[in-house]
C-alpha cells in the first residue's frame, strides 16, 4: 500500500515513497527517511527545481504550510538533501 501524496511545491502527486518526507517536530523540521514518522508530514519530489523553489518561497514566507515549521531548520534540511543528492 503506498498512499498517493502531492509535492508542496509543484503539486504533482506521486507515490509516498517516490518524495521526501519532512515532519515538523516542536516546530524543528526532521527529514522522515523511514517515512514512519506519526506526525503529520509535507512532501517534496526529489528533485533540485522543488527544493531550491521552496526555500525560495519560504525566505519569502510564502510557502503555505498546516503545520509549522522552524523556517531555518526547514532551508537548513532542504540544503541537507540538496547536497546528498549532489549536482
Ligand atoms: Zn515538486
Amino acid at each position: 500500500m503506498n498512499p498517493i501524496r502531492s509535492c508542496i511545491v509543484c503539486r504533482k502527486k506521486a507515490r509516498k515513497d517516490e518524495l521526501l518526507r519532512i515532519v515538523s517536530c516542536n516546530e524543528l523540521a526532521t527529514l522522515d527517511r523511514e517515512q514512519n514518522i506519526s506526525l503529520r508530514g509535507i512532501y517534496f519530489c526529489k528533485d533540485k527545481k522543488c527544493l531550491e523553489k521552496a526555500k525560495e518561497l519560504l525566505r519569502k514566507d510564502k510557502l503555505v504550510l498546516k503545520k509549522h515549521f522552524n523556517k531555518e531548520s526547514l532551508i537548513k534540511i532542504i540544503d541537507n538533501i540538496e547536497n546528498e543528492l549532489g549536482e
